[in-house]
């Protein structure tokens, strides 16, 4: 079974639909959240993921577009996206982003997916050794895939040491899950923050038990433009295009 792992989409259907073709044949999409927030096609990636056999957790923005989350907890340009977002989605669509009930699910194969972490799964940012080994202590399974901070990373605790060795995700070379503990972020799609604008994704062979990180590049320009059009504060449209 080969599972496509997919994070932090945030509204960004030209990034969405590169991932998608890039990923060759798949049987199901696993969705660490962050569907919507920041880029001007919600409804249609929505529509998109749709489409698959899907496991969609709820990511922060999630929440706030569908009422759940305090507003105050997000910068003015990510506020003034929510509302526009709020406002664009069809019914249909509001109805499924409020559906989105968990923040985290233990998946069978020993895997957990979470958006932020198991200790404040909408909220916390995993940036270092220290938050990643408190919460590789908290998980119930050996892997847990994990989004939010839009970085990729592997944070890895060796069964037979206490240490914990980050790793930099290299693309297209799969790794296997073994009975090491791991936390690994696959980055975002629609919108990459570690310099690198490509759209990045993963996929979990579940037969091999492997993890194989994956880059594509898609047309920044068009999605731009679109944000341009509904006029979205000019520091969200840039920094795509600088993978910031
Ligand atoms: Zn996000």
């Amino acid at each position: 079974m080969r599972i496509l792992v997919t994070s932090d989409i945030h509204a960004n259907l030209a990034a969405l639909d590169a991932v998608l073709k890039d990923a060759g044949s798949f049987d199901q999409v696993w969705c660490l959240g962050d569907t919507v927030g920041y880029g001007p096609e919600p409804n249609e990636c929505i529509n998109r993921l749709r489409e698959f056999d899907l496991i969609c957790l709820a990511g922060n923005h999630d929440l706030a577009v569908a009422g759940k989350a305090a507003l105050w907890d997000f910068t003015q340009d990510a506020q003034e996206v929510i509302f526009w977002t709020r406002h664009w989605l069809t019914s249909n669509n509001l109805d499924w982003l409020n559906s989105l009930t968990n923040t985290s699910l233990v998946m069978d194969h020993g895997i957990t997916l979470v958006h932020g972490s198991l200790r404040d799964p909408a909220w916390e940012y995993i940036t270092d050794n220290n938050a990643a080994k408190i919460n590789l202590d908290l998980i119930t399974t050996p892997i847990c895939l994990n989004g939010h901070t839009h970085f990729p990373a592997i944070y890895r605790k060796p069964w037979d040491d206490w240490r914990i060795l980050e790793e930099q995700p290299q693309v297209n070379s799969p790794i296997r899950l073994t009975l090491d503990r791991m936390l690994i972020n696959p980055g975002s799609v629609g919108q990459p923050r570690d310099e690198d604008p490509r759209a990045a994704y993963a996929i979990v062979d579940i037969d091999a038990m492997t993890y194989t990180f994956r880059r594509v590049q898609y047309d920044v320009s068009s999605t731009q433009k679109l944000m341009k059009q509904a006029n979205f504060p000019s520091r969200l449209i840039r920094r795509l295009r600088f993978g910031q």
